[in-house]
Formats: structure tokens, C-alpha cells, sequence
């Protein structure tokens, strides 16, 4: 066992905690497996949630401050968040042909799409504001009276999942903000509470600034400083050394927890809406897929000089089996930056800086699942979306994907903002959710690959990839 590569006994864990669980769920050991197993999981996700927003800190701290040429980090930012942007546009654009051309939405029985179809015209009238999209009107059809009475008991009967109606709800408060208040939020009043909140946004902006001004006072005060900013960085990187070790136990835990958990969750809904989650499942994983094993190591392959698409996927392997147990960009982030210096052989400077932010801002995978997500929901209730409507959710999606904390099932809340920007009903999240899970942590996977790919191209481009930086 000893012997075995790490990325492998991650994979062992995984699956031992898969069927374990599978097994706690026939046999009955559930309540054990909840108290005595599961927290293993979350003492996990704690512990890279711990390490991951110091390491933030420190290391936005002392990559920006060994760049020392202002010029060059303005250059460097303004490349970052532009790959970042055309990197999030592309997956959109690839979700939107594939659901478009699969169209899993209508490959469910037309009696249910029908039904679907009834709920979102009540919906739609009994919503003020809401706009008519079409001009189909199944509901005003006599020869449908017994289907709307149907769906009217159905939704009269439906519990609503607790956690959708609380997300439904702070939606609803937000909305009220003004058009620049994502601006102000990205600046802390209170650095602490910023830490506190893990507030990335706001820990990425107070680091920068703390960055620039530290190289711009006497060398002779800003040196003491430096060395202790890069020690605590080094602490911390050293720290994900020491959990990594312990992954494949930890990983054992986390799933077996999860299944179990999601076990307990309306199996009656899950199994009437299989056939429609399976296929947008399906369209959704493929999408990912070809970004995660096709469009980024090919464009690595093809803009670097030194790396080939194989060696770039096995060099940041890790990363992606740790995105893929947690479902978080932030909790993946310090192994994200380990695989990235130590194999790709980005230097420090270049991946403190922009893999940070990439784990916070550049969300392809998050996006790309909206838009399939969205238009597929759309589908399932007979609603076609114009060209126009498709463009305004590459917009919202890929601004969701910005605001999205990366954390578990932070997409699926964002996806409300991009329901309503078409018309649509945000309530649908509910319909999605019990696959959410899953498809969680492939998309987290899409993310962190994302990230890891600008940071390659931004090192290539600065002519710094294999290259020993001084604090390397
Ligand atoms: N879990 C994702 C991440 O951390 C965000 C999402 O929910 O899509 O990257």
C-alpha cells in the first residue's frame, strides 16, 4: 500500500467510501455512519478551509510583493482577469451549443412536459412582473382542465425543500442593492471580519494592496516584514504537505458521509424526474469533460513550449482528485498551488497571485453548468429561449460564476440570479437539486483545471515557466 501513488489511494478511498456507503444505506448503519464517519469528512473540509485563507493572504502578500515592478503586476492582472474571462465565455458558449443540440429537456414524456409546462404558466400569472415568453397557453385550453387541476394539488401538496426556501428567500433581500454594491463589496471594512467570513474577494483585495504598499516603503522596513509574510507562507503551503498524506483516509470518510446524507433526501421526486436528470446529467458531465480532457491541455499543449497535454494533466492530477472530493475551489486551492509550483513548475510569484483569484473569480465549469443547466429546465417546460435570451445567460452565468463563493453548491444558488434574468422561475433550482451534489464536484474539477491552465499561460507568456524564481 505503501508503495501505491497517492493519486491512487485517493481513488481507493473514493470508491471504498462509495460502497461503503451503499452498504450503510441496505444494511441500515446510517445513524452510525453519521455520527462516527462523517465527521471525519468535515474535519477534512475544515482543515483545507483552515489552511486556505492564510494562505490566501500570505501568499497574494509575498507573490505580489516579490514582482516589486508595479508595471509588471498591472500587466500581469489585467492578463489574468482577461484569460480568465475569455476561459469562462468559451465553457458558457460550449454548454449553450451542447444543450441546444442534445436538447435533454425534451427527451422526457410528453405528459410530463406538459404538466411542467401548466406549473410555469400558473407561475408566470400569478408572478407580477413576470413577462409572458411565448404564446402558448396550455392552461387556457378546456381540453387541459383535468392536467391544471392535477398540478395545482401537486403544488398544493409539494413540502418545499427547506434549504431552496431559505436560499429563495436571501435572494429575494439582495436584490434590493444597488447595481454597484458588488463593488463595494469587494472592499472590507473590517479585515477580520473579512478572514472571518472567508470573504476571498475581500481578503484578495486587502492582500493586494498590503502587496503594493510593502514594496514601496524603505527597503530596510519592508524586509522583516517580507521574510515573515513568505515563513508563514511557507508554514502553510508545508501544512497541505502533512493533509495531503492523510487523504485517502479522509476521502473515505467525506463520500461515505455525503451518500448517506443525500440518501435521506425525497427519493419519490428523484425517481419521477430520473429520466430528466439523467440526460441533463449526462449533457452536463460530457461538457465538462471536454473541457477538462480536451480544450485545456490542448491549448496548454499548443501555447507552451516545454509542456504536452499529458504532462500537464498528470502534474496537476492531484489537484483535480482533491477538487473532486471536496467540491470546493478554495478548500482545493492549497494543493492546486503545491501541483502547480512543485510539477508544472509555474514559479511562486506567478501562481500566488493568480491561482488565488482564479479559485475565487474564474468558474468555468460553474458557468458552463448554468447555461446547460438553465436552458435544459427550460426545455422541460416547452419554453424555447430566443438567441437573445441565450446571449443574456452567457452574460449572467458568467458574472454568477464571478460572484460564486467556491465553495459546495454555490453555483446552484447563483443560478437563481440567471433563472430570473431570462423570465424563468428561480424555484426550479429545487428540480436539479438532488443531482447537485454530484455534478458538484465534477464542475469544482472543470474550475480548478481552469485555474490551473491560466496560471500556465501566464507564465509562458511572462517567460518564466521552469525558470527558478529567487524565492522558489
Ligand atoms: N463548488 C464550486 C467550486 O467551489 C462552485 C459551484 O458550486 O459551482 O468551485
Amino acid at each position: 500500500m505503501k508503495k501505491l501513488p497517492l493519486h491512487i489511494k485517493v481513488i481507493i478511498g473514493l470508491v471504498l467510501g462509495a460502497i461503503y456507503a451503499f452498504m450503510s444505506v441496505k444494511f441500515g448503519w446510517n445513524t452510525f455512519t453519521l455520527n462516527y464517519i462523517k465527521p471525519f469528512g468535515d474535519i477534512f473540509i475544515n482543515i483545507l478551509k483552515l489552511i486556505a485563507v492564510p494562505l490566501v493572504l500570505f501568499s497574494i502578500i509575498t507573490g505580489v510583493a516579490s514582482l516589486k515592478d508595479i508595471k509588471k503586476l498591472g500587466r500581469m492582472g489585467a492578463k489574468t482577469l482577461g484569460l480568465y474571462l475569455v476561459t469562462t465565455v468559451i465553457a458558457v458558449s460550449l454548454g449553450l451549443v451542447l444543450v441546444n443540440l442534445y436538447k435533454p429537456g425534451n427527451k422526457v414524456s410528453d405528459e410530463i412536459r406538459k404538466e411542467f409546462r401548466i406549473s410555469y404558466e400558473l407561475w408566470q400569472k400569478s408572478t407580477p412582473g413576470v413577462q409572458k415568453l411565448d404564446d402558448v397557453c396550455l392552461s387556457c385550453d378546456p381540453k387541459n382542465a383535468d392536467l391544471v387541476a392535477k398540478v395545482q394539488k401537486k403544488e398544493g401538496n409539494t413540502e418545499n425543500n427547506e434549504w431552496v426556501t431559505d436560499k429563495l428567500m436571501k435572494a429575494k433581500n439582495n436584490s434590493k442593492n444597488g447595481p454597484l454594491q458588488p463593488l463595494v463589496d469587494v472592499v472590507p471594512s473590517n479585515l477580520f471580519k473579512a478572514l472571518a467570513d472567508m470573504s476571498m474577494l475581500q481578503i484578495i483585495f486587502f492582500a493586494v494592496f498590503f502587496g503594493v504598499v510593502l514594496v514601496s516603503i524603505p527597503k530596510k522596513k519592508a524586509k522583516p516584514v517580507f521574510k515573515v509574510v513568505d515563513g508563514l507562507n511557507e508554514i502553510f503551503v508545508k501544512m497541505v504537505m502533512i493533509v495531503m498524506e492523510a487523504m485517502p483516509i479522509f476521502v473515505f470518510a467525506l463520500m461515505a458521509g455525503q451518500i448517506v446524507k443525500a440518501a435521506g433526501t425525497d427519493p419519490d421526486k428523484f425517481f419521477e424526474l430520473l429520466a430528466f436528470l439523467g440526460q441533463y446529467s449526462i449533457t452536463l458531465v460530457v461538457g465538462l469533460a471536454i473541457m477538462i480532457f480536451g480544450f485545456y491541455p490542448a491549448i496548454v499543449a499548443l501555447f507552451t513550449k516545454k509542456l504536452t497535454f499529458k504532462s500537464f494533466l498528470q502534474g496537476i492530477r492531484d489537484a483535480q482528485i482533491t477538487a473532486f472530493s471536496t467540491s470546493s475551489s478554495v478548500a482545493t486551492l492549497p494543493v492546486t498551488m503545491r501541483c502547480m509550483h512543485d510539477n508544472v513548475k509555474v514559479p511562486k510569484k506567478i501562481t500566488s497571485f493568480v491561482l488565488p483569484i482564479g479559485a475565487t473569480v474564474n468558474m468555468d465549469g460553474t458557468s458552463l453548468y448554468q447555461a446547460v443547466a438553465v436552458v435544459a429546465m427550460a426545455q422541460l417546460h416547452m419554453v424555447d429561449l430566443t438567441i437573445s435570451q441565450q446571449l443574456v445567460i452567457i452574460v449572467t452565468a458568467s458574472l454568477a460564476s464571478i460572484g460564486a463563493a467556491a465553495i459546495p453548491s454555490a453555483g446552484l444558488v447563483l443560478m437563481i440570479l440567471v433563472l430570473e434574468s431570462v423570465g424563468l422561475n428561480p424555484a426550479w433550482i429545487a428540480i436539479i437539486f438532488p443531482v447537485d451534489r454530484i455534478l458538484d464536484m465534477c464542475r469544482t474539477v472543470t474550475n480548478v483545471t481552469g485555474d490551473a491552465t491560466v496560471a500556465t499561460l501566464i507564465a509562458e507568456s511572462e517567460g518564466e515557466l521552469d525558470e527558478k524564481s529567487e524565492n522558489d
